[in-house]
């Protein structure tokens, strides 16, 4: 089994000025370059991913999409594809976030159609899943869990996960300042490894699975040190350069 390496990815959502975004890809950049060991990436609103290929390239920073196309081109107004991402340097693309899903309508059938998208790309994709507070207080998270990761694996396989990577985000914990407890993410997370490990142990050894929720730096080491947790998806904090590289340096 190949050792999984940290991941710690920010996710800008809809923020972030020409003005804002240089100077925060910029002191991203300078402080991993100054001995961060995890893998970090960043994903900023589409119209900023030119700015940051520019700014990033040959930097051990990868950028990504926050989301793409099912299509690989053609009548789609508004949409970006997987290829154009990838054509830009993305390595990675979001796909299922919580906003995405509950805003745009987006369910798991579209989201796996996104994975597949992503990977056809070349893309890493990053496919978020998780519970709302009414689906964990009902005792449903893991069926909730378990439907949105089933979803992908009867369009694409376990195979397709030696080249994914999964973020749990309970969507009660995204931008409200809740955190799970290390414990609680730690269980969802275990059970998402195990529920892949009944169809292929290696994959499901190699697969990262990020925590994303308030996370923060001071509660990054914490929850990265728990055996199933392998990074982090960062909303709110990854606006901030310091807090996002002290988020970085826990993840060490
Ligand atoms: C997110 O948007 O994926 C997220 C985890 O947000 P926050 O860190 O702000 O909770």
């Amino acid at each position: 089994m190949s050792k999984r390496r940290t991941l710690v990815a920010g996710n800008w959502k809809m923020n972030g000025s020409r003005a804002e975004s240089a100077a925060l890809v910029g002191a991203v950049k300078r402080g991993v370059g100054a001995g961060v060991k995890a893998e970090v990436a960043i994903c900023p609103p589409f119209i900023l991913i030119p700015f940051a290929a520019e700014t990033l390239a040959g930097s051990p920073v990868a950028w990504g999409g926050q989301n793409l196309s099912i299509h690989k081109s053609g009548a789609y107004t508004g949409e970006i594809s997987g290829p154009m991402l990838r054509d830009f340097g993305c390595s990675y693309a979001i796909v299922g976030h919580s906003e995405r899903r509950a805003y745009y309508g987006e369910d798991d059938q579209v989201v796996a159609q996104k994975f597949g998208a992503a990977q056809a790309a070349g893309l890493i994709p990053i496919l978020c899943v998780g519970e709302t507070l009414a689906e964990r207080e009902a005792g449903t998270t893991e069926a909730v869990v378990a439907r949105s990761l089933d979803a992908v694996l009867a369009a694409h396989g376990i195979a397709a996960f030696k080249h994914a990577v999964i973020a749990y985000e309970p969507v009660w914990a995204i931008g409200t300042g809740k955190t799970a407890t290390p414990q609680q993410a730690q269980a969802v997370h275990a059970f998402i490894r195990g529920r892949l490990a009944a169809l292929d142990q290696a994959v499901a050894g190699g697969v990262r699975i990020l925590y994303g929720g308030s996370v923060k730096g001071a509660n990054a080491k914490e929850l990265f040190g728990q055996a199933d947790i392998d990074g982090g998806l960062i909303g709110g904090a990854s606006l901030n350069a310091e807090e996002f590289l002290s988020i970085c340096r826990a993840a060490d």
